[in-house]
């Protein structure tokens, strides 16, 4: 064996640099991993166009935990955050468009022209929604507790937790308890009445899930994000530089602190010794020691491709293989020369209105729709959309004039019934532009290249098992102390010394630096 660390992070995406730099900044000596060429994992910026750069995958930030953006001082290492004025613009065929506001007085002078009820309605639902995200947002840098033997200290936080719960109040408390469960179609349908309205922010309960609004258990999402932001529908908070630019700043933190980061090293193996994690062995057949390994790979990847099976129990390989982390979301990213004209926007380019997220799926039928062709194997004709074009308020993205657009499209699944990904690419992205012609008629003319990127690439160029772009889905029976499986959602596994810090475990996905300042957390409280 080499040179000896004290931790070495398998993994250089967004939550690993976090791990890293929480770390590192403890004084543990700490050597990143990273097998691609580039840091960030989903949070990346690559170059789409002579003079175009694009968020490759994740477009918009999670919300960041603001204590992560503090403790790592990531302002002074060069991030810069941008909110857009609009949370999200739907757009519907027959031409017309909403719009949600970061204000919500513009909210809904903005719905009063759709309807008296909704725009009566909505401050209501935002402010229940701020109550409980309010309660929630503890749960985030929570560590999860044991279910067998919670610890008195869990037990403790759980109970704070618990006094928090009775602080909402009867009618928030049986609200909280009730839509955890409750399928998002239902819940929207209790508080609005313009089927775009409920599909605007029922979209947000099946965002990368394999689920339709329909689907039991699709309201948790939302409640989630109002945790982490305080709303239903969050800020499309996006990043100058692109998302590359917060792997950039989170390096910078990592390495100022003392850390070490390695790219193009892939980890082929996780020693083991002793029934302890003892270091790697790279695919190049290096070997590295060190006092504990911390994989931000996601769980599967970790636990049955990395470690030899020997190692476990076969009760907890069982269990592992019945993690679910098939992916149903697929991105398409645009070169533009110019900005596209929105028919709903009466053919101009409303730049306020586009400049946060731009939504496709006008009806909760048209998002059920869009998932019934994954759940049966095929990609859907008419997907529900979820765009963002950073470069209107970031030009370091684009020559002047032109554009990037960044397209998440649901539903593609990862394994298609005909054919396979390899020979369906193109026809899929045609698919895509054909559908968005329809809402911005010039935008064929206007795109200089395009990148299609399927589920089927994400699990073999990005890493990500079964293509799930939160390294699993984040079902109830996923979340929480059963993130990524009961009774080992503390950030540690089976094996001394081996550690998970990625979006697998709790809180899961979205750029938000949870899991890496977590799992940390955990790790310095073994390693004392
Ligand atoms: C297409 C797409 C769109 C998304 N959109 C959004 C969005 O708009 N907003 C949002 O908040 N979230 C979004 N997400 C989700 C979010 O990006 C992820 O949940 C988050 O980035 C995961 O971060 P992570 O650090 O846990 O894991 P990752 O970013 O997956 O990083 C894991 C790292 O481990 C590396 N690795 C794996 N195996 C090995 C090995 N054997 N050796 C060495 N290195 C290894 C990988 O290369 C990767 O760099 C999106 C994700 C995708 C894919």
């Amino acid at each position: 064996m080499g040179q000896q660390y004290d931790i070495i992070i398998i993994g250089g995406g967004h939550n690993g640099l976090v791990a890293a730099a929480y770390l590192a900044k403890a004084g543990k000596k700490t050597l990143v991993l990273e097998r691609r060429e580039i840091m960030g994992g989903a949070a990346i910026t690559q170059g789409l166009h002579p003079g175009f750069h694009c968020s490759t995958l994740a477009h918009a930030v999670g919300p960041l935990l603001p204590q992560v953006l503090k403790d790592l001082q990531l302002t002074r290492h060069g991030l810069e955050l941008i909110e857009p004025p609009v949370r999200a613009t739907a757009l519907h065929p027959e031409g017309r468009a909403i719009s949600i506001y970061a204000d919500t007085a513009k909210t809904v002078s903005e719905l009063e022209r759709l309807s008296a009820h909704d725009a009566a309605r909505y401050p209501e639902f935002e402010a229940c929604i701020k109550r409980l995200g309010r309660v929630l947002a503890p749960l985030l840098t929570l560590t999860p507790p044991t279910i067998e033997k919670p610890t008195a200290g869990e037990l403790w936080n759980l109970g704070k937790l618990g006094l928090k719960f009775r602080g909402l109040g009867k009618k928030d408390a049986f609200r909280l308890l009730r839509w955890g469960p409750m399928a998002v179609a239902d819940l929207v349908a209790e508080w609005f009445e313009s089927e775009i309205l409920r599909a605007l922010v029922a979209a947000r309960g099946i965002y990368g899930a394999f689920a339709g609004p329909w689907s039991a258990g699709t309201s948790t999402a939302l409640l989630w994000q109002a945790a982490l932001s305080g709303e239903a529908l969050g800020p499309a908070t996006i990043v100058k530089g692109g998302l590359g630019a917060l792997a950039q700043a989170l390096g910078r933190a990592a390495v100022e602190a003392g850390a070490e980061i390695r790219t193009q090293v892939p980890v082929a193996a996780i020693k083991i010794e002793d029934g302890k994690a003892a270091g790697v062995v790279l695919a190049s057949g290096e070997e590295i020691a060190a006092r504990a390994v911390v994989s931000n790979a996601d769980p599967r990847t970790t636990l049955l491709k990395l470690v030899d099976a020997v190692n476990f129990d076969p009760d907890f390989l069982a269990k592992v293989r019945n993690y679910r982390s098939t992916g149903s979301l697929a991105k398409v990213n645009l070169a533009l020369s110019a900005l596209p004209r929105f028919a709903a926007l009466a053919g101009t380019s409303d730049f306020e209105r586009l400049s946060g997220r731009i939504h496709i799926g006008h009806e909760i039928d048209y998002l059920e729709r869009a998932f019934d062709a994954a759940k049966y194997g095929d990609y859907s004709p008419r997907p529900y959309l979820d765009i963002t074009i950073p470069s209107l308020l970031d030009d370091s993205l684009a020559p002047k004039g032109g554009q990037v657009m960044s397209i998440n499209v649901q539903f593609a699944p990862y394994k298609l019934r005909e054919g396979d990904w390899h020979s369906r690419r193109e026809e899929f992205g045609d698919a895509v532009c054909d559908l968005l012609s329809e809402y911005a008629p010039n935008l064929k003319e206007l795109t200089l290249a395009r990148q299609v990127i399927t589920p089927f690439d994400l699990e073999q160029e990005y890493g990500l098992s079964g293509g799930h772009i939160f390294h699993g889905e984040q079902t109830l029976d996923q979340s929480f102390a059963f993130r990524p499986l009961i009774g080992w959602a503390q950030y540690r596994t089976p094996i001394a010394g081996l550690y998970l810090c990625g979006a697998g475990t709790h809180p899961g996905g979205g750029v938000t630096g949870a899991p890496g300042a977590n799992a940390s957390r955990e790790i310095l409280k073994d390693l004392k």
